[in-house]
This record gives structure tokens, sequence and C-alpha cells, in this order.
């Protein structure tokens, strides 16, 4: 039986693994063939299959694609070019069932392939509420190519749209229909938008920029129904508490994820809210791993790609018998793909006993930072973001920042020339010599 090991030296031509097999060709299955291919050790053969009849592209691109500011075209990823790894495609079939003893997948289309090792990528869907009215036409998630294809259709009629949700996905799917000219309503269940990610006064903002767009919101907002037409068409949704129809002949579901997990569950694979993985991304069946938002490492699933490529590098090492420091959480940031509006946050939303609060606000600028012990852990940019990800960095070095505390506002240059007086003055002679004998 060939097995993927994780402390494995590098793979002589002999012991690479014959055939992996990738179940889903999303973001996760295509940069982990892409890394796969560059490395030496590599699978001899890949196949992925995917259940959309695509070539793998830039999922986070649909909401740019949504707007019209970015071309079909632009979100295709191309497969790898150069490499001794043959790459065999298989697209708009579903895997519907895993045969462990005999380590084979079967598809919808009858297709039976055999696998030497397994990995499983098939990312998660729009959470749907169970609300009546959620299966007319018209109601749609936000998570895929047709999806957006569908909301474009739409939005030709124009017309009113509902988006029920208020994070970054619903923010970005009612940019994307007000740009295409529909009147888009969103409506937000908690008081505030993005309340994961921004705190009150960066979520005011964000509210007012957004209604200054035409774009109504309704927060603390809570969906009763969707109401159809006698053609099974919806034509308006009601809010608990209210009896009016809030007319739309489109209603986005963008609030939340669930992630696939159903075929590593019906294969008798450890799940808990998704596929359950270790450290090195490994399932509870050896000759499986999972990646991407259909799985999930201790208590945490995933819905952003920057702990899906860490992900990569983890297993693309141990699938290539690379020695590779085990998988762990880190720190995420998030950005919305609002053109016109820039933010950028980190860390926990509400200042919690201990932490200093440091900030800054004029007009359409604001920004607010989080320091436990000298240490930075949390960050809201509205307006100017430019700094955003260099006080990630000094978030994730750990560093103590007291004495620079009162330039971090102003950004890299002013705190990093303090930084460097800092160095020079605490330097001690006597600790440099030890250090350096
Ligand atoms: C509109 C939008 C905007 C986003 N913006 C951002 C952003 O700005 N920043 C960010 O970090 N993240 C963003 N994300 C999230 C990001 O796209 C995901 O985290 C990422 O795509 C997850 O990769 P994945 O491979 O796990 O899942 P996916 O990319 O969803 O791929 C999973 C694939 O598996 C296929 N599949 C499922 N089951 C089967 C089966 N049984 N057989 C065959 N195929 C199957 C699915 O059809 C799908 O194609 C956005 C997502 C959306 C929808």
């Amino acid at each position: 039986m060939t097995q993927a090991g994780s402390s494995s030296p590098t793979r002589s031509d002999d012991a690479r693994l014959p055939h992996l097999v990738i179940v889903g060709n999303g973001m996760a299955a295509h940069r982990l063939i892409e890394t796969l291919a560059a490395q030496s050790g590599a699978p001899r053969h890949i196949t992925v299959i995917g259940a959309e009849p695509h070539a793998a592209y830039n999922r986070i691109l649909l909401s740019s694609w949504l707007a019209g500011d970015v071309e079909q075209d632009g979100l295709t990823l191309t497969p790898p070019h150069d490499s001794d790894v043959t790459v065999d495609q298989r697209l708009g079939a579903r895997v519907e069932r895993i045969d462990r003893t005999r380590r084979l997948v079967e598809c919808d289309d009858g297709e039976v392939i055999p696998y030497d090792h397994l990995v499983l990528a098939l990312g998660s869907r729009s959470a749907m509420p169970q609300i009546p009215g959620i299966t007319l036409t018209g109601v749609s998630g936000f998570r895929d190519l047709d999806d957006a294809a569908h909301l474009a259709e739409a939005a030709k009629a124009g017309g009113a749209a509902v988006v029920v949700g208020g994070g970054l996905l619903g923010l970005e799917a009612a940019a994307g229909l007000a740009a295409r000219g529909m009147q888009v309503c969103v409506l937000q269940r908690s008081p505030r938008l993005m309340n994961r990610q921004l705190d009150a006064t960066a979520s005011t903002m964000l509210a007012s920029e957004i209604e200054g767009r035409g774009i109504h919101l309704k927060t603390g907002a809570r969906l009763a129904e969707i109401v159809g037409d006698e053609n099974g068409q919806v034509v308006g949704v009601r809010l608990e508490d209210d009896e009016r129809l809030l007319p739309a002949n489109c209603v986005v579901i963008a609030a939340g994820i669930t992630p696939n997990a159903e075929l590593g569950r019906d294969a008798g694979l450890d799940c808990d809210r998704a596929i359950v993985v270790d450290d090195t991304l490994a399932t509870s069946d050896p000759d499986i791993s999972a990646l991407g938002e259909c799985c999930q490492f201790e208590d945490t699933t995933y819905g952003l790609v920057e702990p899906i490529w860490h992900q990569v590098e983890v297993l693309a090492s141990r699938l290539c018998g690379e020695p590779s420091a085990p998988y762990h959480e880190r720190a995420c940031a998030t950005k919305l793909k609002v053109s016109g509006v820039s933010l950028y946050a980190f860390g926990p939303t509400e200042a919690e006993d201990g932490h200093e609060v440091l900030s800054y606000r004029d007009q359409g600028e604001y920004r607010r930072l989080l320091l436990r012990d000298g240490r930075l852990e949390g960050a809201v940019l509205y307006g100017d973001t430019r700094m955003g990800p260099w006080l990630f960095q000094l978030a994730e070095q750990g560093q103590r920042l007291d004495r620079v505390r009162h330039s971090l506002l102003l950004g890299q240059a002013d705190t990093e020339a303090l930084l460097a007086d800092d160095a020079t003055t605490d330097t001690d002679p006597s600790t440099t010599e030890q250090d350096a004998a």
C-alpha cells in the first residue's frame, strides 16, 4: 500500500506516489496541484474531479465579476506548466461515494476511479435557513460561477433584490447587484454590519458609505418567510414583527456557509462540523487527507483562503515525502472588495479587559488598535488601509511596542524610525559580547 508519511525523506522517482485523486476542483485543489507540480517527489499522476463544469477559477473574484470590475476570463486559474506530473481533469463530475476498502471513488456519471491517496477539497456551500419559500425560483446563495451568472441574469430585468446577510459576502453581493442597476436592500440580523470583523465606529462608517450608494440597510432584521407567486417565482420577503411585504424579484442568501462534509461522513471518516483532520491534514483514514473549507482542525473551520494556503504547504510536503512543520492556526485579516471602500481588520472586534485602545478618527478615516501588555492584538482600519499588512505583521511577530505606541497610528515610517532608535539605545555592549561568544 502506498501511504504518505509525514517524516519520510524526499522520495526517489520510484517511491513517488503513483496516483493521487483530488475530489473538488476549487481554490484549495488548484493551489495544491500548483504546489505539488513545483516540487520533486510529487505524485506521478493526479486526477482532479470537480462537480462544477468549469476549469478551476478564482472564487474570490466572483464579487468583482458581479460588480463588473473584472471579465470572466480574468477568473480562470491556469494549470501548471513545465512539470512532469500528469494532471487529468474530470469536470462536471460529482463523486458520490468513496470505497475505502478498495480505495476508489464512484462518480455520478458511473466512472470509478482508483486512488493510492485521496484528497478531499470539497469546499462549502451557502447555509440556507429553513424558512418557508427558501426553494422558490429567484432565491440563491452566492457561492459559485453559476450563482453569480444567475444573479447577473436577474439583474438584467432590473427591479428589487434582497440580500440576507450584512457580512463580507452579503455586502459584496449587494454592491455587485446595485452596480448592475438593482434596488438593493441588505438584511442584517445583528445590530451592525460585519459585526464579526468591525467595531461599532467602523461599522457605522461603513453603513453610511453603503447607504450613500443607494443600498438600503435593515439591521436587527430577522427573516420570517420568502414569498412567491403562483409560478413559484419569488416576489418578496417578510420579516419577523412586520406584516408588510418587502418586494424582491431576487433574494440572495449570504448568511454563512456549511462545509461539504457529507462525502467524508458517509465514508465513515471522523467528522464534526466538517471533516476532522490532524496537523498533517490527514483524516481518520491515513489514505485520505482533507483541506480547505470542508475540513476542521481542532475547533476551527475555514472561510478565507489564507489559512488554506498554509494547509496546502503542509499537505504538499507530506505527499512529496518532505518534512514539514505541522499545521497550526494563525490569525487572519479581513478586507472588503467593494470598490471605493477600504477596510482592513484583524483580531478581536471589541476591547476586552486588559486591552489598551489607541484610536484616530478624522472624517472618512478611522484606525483603532488593541494592545495587550504592549503587544498588538487587533486592528480596525477604515479609509486608508495601507498600513494594515504591516500592523498585521507586527501583531504576528508579537513584538513589544510600548515605546512606539504613540506613533503606531501614524504608520510604518515613523514607527520603524523609533524602533530603530530603540534598538540602538538598548544595545548593551556586555550582552553583545556574550552573544558573540
Ligand atoms: C463570492 C466570494 C467571495 C470571496 N471572497 C474572499 C476573499 O476576499 N478573501 C478570502 O480569503 N476568501 C474569500 N472567499 C472564500 C474563498 O473563496 C474560499 O475560502 C475558497 O474558495 C475555499 O477553497 P476550497 O477549495 O476549500 O473550496 P471551493 O473553492 O468552494 O472548491 C470546492 C469545490 O469542490 C467541488 N465539490 C464539492 N463536492 C464535490 C463532489 N462530491 N465531487 C466533486 N466536486 C465537488 C465544488 O463544486 C467546488 O468547486 C470568497 C468566497 C466567495 C464565494
